[in-house]
Order: structure tokens, then C-alpha cells, then sequence
């Protein structure tokens, strides 16, 4: 936490606004949009899952619909469309960012097309911090006439040709769950240009209650918005965004200082015009091996470090679920390695760490 936090929520409580609207939401999500910029609008909701959730309902998806997912990322990405009764189809990445690769991703719109289902959304993830391929992923969204729904929950802070990440998608959905660049413990946004998806989506969020002076219900609603409480941790959090994204791209560059001469170990870099806001620093080793090697001597020292995301198509629960895979995410499961990546790392902390793995590595 920075310093203005407490003030916020201070603030709610000195005015008895505890409650899941009040100034600080308010606030926040005109805070988001300021930063975003581009034109943007935003909605505060409970967490980022329910953003998502919000984003395919209001992009019209239902039961029996397709929806094209990237198959790398965390599996919230994913969940809501089955809470809709829809199927995902998962699609591989490529390699420069990572993230959904649009040859495949055509591949699976005109499979989807030919047997007369066309996918009703893409969903995109600029994972770890990495923007994906955005003109070519808007290039086939347009082509095909198929929205875009941005999952930038891990992408806060980081900018393609200059424009902010979570201002490209038809709609564009944020974390600020507690592991996320800037936390409010738990919440989410759902940010849009258009600002009919932002107004219904807070429409739909708080209980979907008509504009009468009884409860008055037309559609089903929810019971997402943000509480005015969590709202004042992000306003504080927002006045530190750009320190954080700065500690996250330091923890970077030294690991990649460190290691990067080593042939064993590979990076995610920044190709021209991508700028990332390194939520996670990931390495890429040379086998599976090796990676097991450099996890353990790191837990021996009281050092977590993980394996990159578990695919969904890889996952049990998504098994019988169609796919259009090249191996790609399969072998970034398979050797690659998030590293301690906190905004509170210390260079003492940094150095320890790549002390461990160098020593794996001779
Ligand atoms: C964290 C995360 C989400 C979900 O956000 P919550 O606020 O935790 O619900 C969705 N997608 C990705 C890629 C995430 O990392």
C-alpha cells in the first residue's frame, strides 16, 4: 500500500458510505478512465472474474454458443463462459508475446463459420503484462466481424504503440485482486469506448433494478459492484501505479542482467512499440529438467517461484472442450518460470535469487 489509501478509506467511513456505491467508486472508475485514456469509460465490479462475466453477457453470448479463447492464461479468463452455457474454444499462442496467435485464431473462426456457429467473442489476454498482438487480433475481429474482449487483468500499466492495455477491446476487463500490479484486495473493472456497455453493465451488477420507485425487475441481474470501501484502496493505489509498474520493470531488467548471456535460460522480450509492465518476470529454460532444477534449489532457500500458467486446454475441467493447438503453450508449461517478480523486492532479495539459479546453471 502507498500513503493515500487510508485517506480514502477514512473517507468512507467518515461519511457512512459503506456501502457498494459512494464517492470513492465513483471516483475510481473516472480515475480508471483518466488513465487509460483513449476515450475510455469505467465500471468498478467485484472482481475481474465478473467483469468478464459482465462483458460476455453483454456481448450477447448464451448457451450453445462459441467462444474463442486464448488457451494460455489463468482460468478465469475462461470460466464465464461456461457459467453461460456457452463452450470456449481454446486457441495457442505464438511466440513473440505469448499470447493468442492469430494464425490459429483464423483457423478457428473459419472452422467455426463452416459448420454454421460462428464464435461470438475473442477473448484476448496480454499475459504477465505482455500486450498481445493487438493490430492483428483488431485486423480479424473487424474482417469477421467478431468482438474483442480484452482481458488486461494483468496489464495494467502496460501500453502498445503508446496507447494504453485495457482500451483496444469492444470491451476491456482489470484485476485488482490482491496478487495483481495494484490490488484493492478484490475487484475488478470493466472499461469500454462505448459507454452503453459500461452504463448496462453497472445496470446489470446492481441487481438489474429498473428506474422505479418499487423493485421493478425486467432482466437477471447481479450483485457485482464494487464497495465503496475497496474503491478508496484503489483510488490510493492509482497514485502508485506508475512506481510500481517501475519496480516490476526493475526487478526485470536485473534478472535479465543476471541471466539473459546465459544460453540456458531465454526472455520475453519487447518487440517495437510493445511495452510491458513486467507484472511477473518469466524465464524460459533450455528442458523441462533444468527448469525442475532451478524451482527446487530456489524452494531450498526459502525462494517460491512457479511454473508458468497450466493451459486450458491442458486443464481436466475444459478436456472435451474444442482446441486449436501448435505446441506452443504446451512447451512454455513444460520449461518455463515465473520469478519472485514483488514491487517490494529489495536488491539484497534480487541478488540472492539470481545467486541460486546461476548456480544451477554451471
Ligand atoms: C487475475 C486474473 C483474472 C481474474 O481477476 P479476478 O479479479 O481475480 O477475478 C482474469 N484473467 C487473468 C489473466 C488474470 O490474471
Amino acid at each position: 500500500m502507498g500513503e493515500k489509501e487510508q485517506h480514502y478509506v477514512q473517507q468512507a467511513f467518515d461519511t457512512n458510505w459503506v456501502a457498494p456505491l459512494g464517492p470513492n467508486v465513483t471516483g475510481f472508475e473516472a480515475d480508471i478512465a483518466e488513465y487509460l485514456d483513449n476515450g475510455v469509460h469505467a465500471t468498478a465490479l467485484s472482481s475481474g472474474t465478473a467483469a468478464l462475466h459482465m462483458g460476455l453477457i453483454l456481448l450477447g453470448v448464451g448457451p450453445g454458443d462459441e467462444v474463442l479463447c486464448q488457451s494460455f492464461t489463468f482460468s478465469a479468463s475462461a470460466n464465464p463462459i461456461a457459467y453461460l452455457g456457452a463452450r470456449p474454444v481454446f486457441i495457442d499462442s505464438e511466440k513473440d508475446t505469448w499470447n493468442i496467435s492469430p494464425d490459429l485464431l483464423e483457423e478457428a473462426i473459419l472452422a467455426g463459420i463452416r459448420k454454421g456457429n460462428k464464435p461470438k467473442a475473442i477473448i484476448a489476454v496480454h499475459l504477465y503484462g505482455m500486450p498481445y498482438k493487438v493490430k492483428e487480433i483488431q485486423r480479424l475481429s473487424e474482417q469477421y466481424d467478431i468482438p474483442v474482449l480484452e482481458d488486461s487483468a494483468e496489464a495494467l500499466g502496460s501500453t502498445y504503440h503508446g496507447v494504453k492495455c485495457g482500451s483496444f477491446g469492444d470491451i476491456a476487463i482489470l484485476s485488482f485482486n490482491g496478487n495483481k500490479i495494484i490490488t484493492t484486495s478484490g475487484g475488478g473493472a470493466l472499461v469500454s469506448k462505448n459507454r452503453s456497455f459500461t452504463e448496462e453493465a453497472l445496470f446489470l451488477a446492481t441487481q438489474a433494478r429498473e428506474n422505479e420507485i418499487h423493485y421493478q425487475h425486467e432482466k437477471i441481474g447481479y450483485n457485482y459492484r464494487m464497495s465503496n470501501v475497496l474503491a478508496g484502496i484503489g483510488r490510493g493505489q492509482m497514485s502508485v501505479l506508475e512506481d510500481r509498474v517501475k519496480a516490476r520493470r526493475n526487478n526485470h531488467e536485473f534478472y535479465y542482467k543476471e541471466l539473459a548471456s546465459n544460453p540456458e535460460i531465454s526472455f520475453l522480450t519487447e518487440s517495437h512499440g510493445y511495452f510491458s509492465n513486467r507484472w511477473l518476470t518469466c524465464i524460459q529454460t533450455s528442458s523441462y529438467e533444468m527448469r525442475e532444477n532451478i524451482r527446487l534449489a530456489l524452494l531450498e532457500q526459502n525462494i517460491e517461484s512457479r511454473p508458468l500458467w497450466k493451459p486450458m486446454h491442458l486443464q481436466p475441467v475444459f478436456k472435451n472442450e474444442i482446441s486449436f493447438i501448435d505446441g506452443v503453450s504446451n512447451d512454455l508449461f513444460d520449461r518455463g518460470l515465473c520469478l519472485p517478480s514483488g514491487s517490494n523486492l529489495e536488491m539484497e532479495d534480487l541478488e540472492r535469487i539470481a545467486f541460486v539459479i546461476k548456480k544451477c546453471l554451471i
